[in-house]
């Protein structure tokens, strides 16, 4: 059995532990970038790509610095650092690209350039390995920081998001808090062969596998959400209106509705129904009657309150569900969607093919389910409908007759 710790220049059997070891990152490296690739195959987003390559550069970086002296011993140390470097990057660009945000290219360049900086003079001019080790470990754990900044300001929804942005604060910290602690208590190293034996560097393979293993996981499972989540989102949303089909609107506004009974909050239902639409079909074409739904669509998104719910429940036929607003907000808001509707059709098709709009609304009462409300609310624009279209009508209970006593 290899032993795993040993003094510089001990016999063989410690040379065989500290070759395990070594094999550890390169390992895990590999490994987990065969896995992204192989994900990136299935689904073509850039972050998949981003992360088989922060986990090719890491099992290169770490192969060239423990098992592969094909170079002279000084000139191996600047590919090897400069890929540790690279795999900060390539890992946070995946992270950021997740969400969409904008990835610090240019400062996670620059501190990857000073960082090499230092690290050449270290290693040409003023050799020190402890220097050199602070100049990368400090670089990447600056570049990690950008990470913990760029995700500081935005949404966490699920569990993922948490631990995703905990592993870049972990991340940060073990780069930027352990090279000074363990230099500190250890001073620094006589000898690369010492260094390579040393506490330090067992330390830095055992805990970057296990930050490796854990992001790699963090970062699938974010895969595996944002697949299901996209599975959601086709199954859930109308293609043709930008909103959501009946499905997704009756689960969205269903569990929308019960909340803001629960918290007493006012809610408003309406239904908006184009008018005279088949005639447009017939006389202008499908195709115009599409653009038409389209037009519709990307109007309710625009003027509607960021909370609004919104989806086609027919063919040209919309509901939406306004967490609160009471019925004069209500009334307001489909008053917008009627006279806007021209306007918003304008770009699409010659204005007077637009038509025009009917809605009822209705205003949701403890007790009321989506399915009444919506009743409700096709009663009032039955109404709209029978006394002229192009107009709003909100539902009115029938007063309740008490029995003569
Ligand atoms: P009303 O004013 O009473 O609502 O009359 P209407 O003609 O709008 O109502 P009707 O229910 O008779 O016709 C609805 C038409 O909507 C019938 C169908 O041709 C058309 N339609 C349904 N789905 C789509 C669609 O996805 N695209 C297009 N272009 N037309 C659709
Ligand atoms: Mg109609
Ligand atoms: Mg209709």
């Amino acid at each position: 059995m290899p032993r795993l710790s040993c003094k510089a220049g001990a016999e063989s059997g410690c040379v065989n532990g500290q070759f395990f070891i070594s094999l550890l990152n390169p390992g895990i490296g590999l490994l987990f970038a065969a896995a992204f690739f192989l994900l990136w195959l299935n689904r073509h987003e850039r972050y998949v790509a981003y992360a088989a390559g922060a986990y090719t550069t890491s099992a290169l970086a770490f192969l060239i610095q423990d098992l592969g002296p094909v170079l002279p011993m000084e000139l191996q140390r600047l590919p090897a650092n400069i890929g540790f470097l690279a795999t900060g990057v390539l890992f946070a660009a995946a992270i950021i690209k997740r969400y969409d945000l904008p990835i610090p290219w240019r400062p996670m360049a620059l501190t990857a350039a000073l960082s090499t900086k230092v690290f050449l003079w270290f290693l040409l001019a003023q050799p020190s390995i402890a220097a050199r080790i602070l100049a990368i470990s400090i670089g990447a754990g600056i570049i990690a920081l950008m990470v913990v900044r760029a995700l500081w300001p935005i949404g966490k929804p699920y569990l993922i998001d948490r631990v995703l942005f905990w592993v870049a604060v972990f991340s940060a910290l073990n780069l930027i808090i352990r090279p000074i602690v363990l230099l500190s208590l250890g001073g620094g190293f006589d000898n690369y062969v010492g260094f390579q034996q040393s506490v330090y560097w067992t330390t830095v393979q055992f805990s970057q596998a296990m930050v490796s293993i854990v992001a790699a996981i963090s970062l699938m499972v974010a895969v595996a959400i944002d697949q299901i989540n996209e599975l959601r989102r086709q199954v859930d949303d109308d293609n043709l209106s930008g909103l959501l089909n009946r499905r997704g609107f009756e689960a969205q506004a269903g569990a929308a509705l019960r909340r803001c009974l629960d918290e007493g909050r006012p809610v408003a239902l309406m239904i908006a129904d184009l008018d005279h639409f088949k005639l447009i079909n017939d006389n202008h074409g499908h195709a115009v009657g599409d653009a038409i739904i389209a037009a519709f669509g990307a109007h309710v998104r625009l003027i509607g309150p960021a909370e609004m719910i919104a989806g086609r429940i027919g063919g040209e036929e919309f509901a939406l569900l306004v967490p609160g607003a009471g019925i004069e907000a209500a009334r307001q808001l489909a008053e917008a969607v009627r006279t806007g509707l021209q306007a918003a059709c304008a770009d699409r098709i010659p204005a007077k093919l637009c038509p025009t709009v009917s809605l009822g609304i209705a205003i949701g009462a403890p007790g009321t389910g989506l399915s009444a409300l919506m009743a409700d609310a096709d009663q009032a624009l039955y109404e709209a409908k029978r006394t002229g279209r192009n107009r709003v009508r909100t539902f009115t209970p029938k007063p309740v007759r008490l029995a003569a006593g």
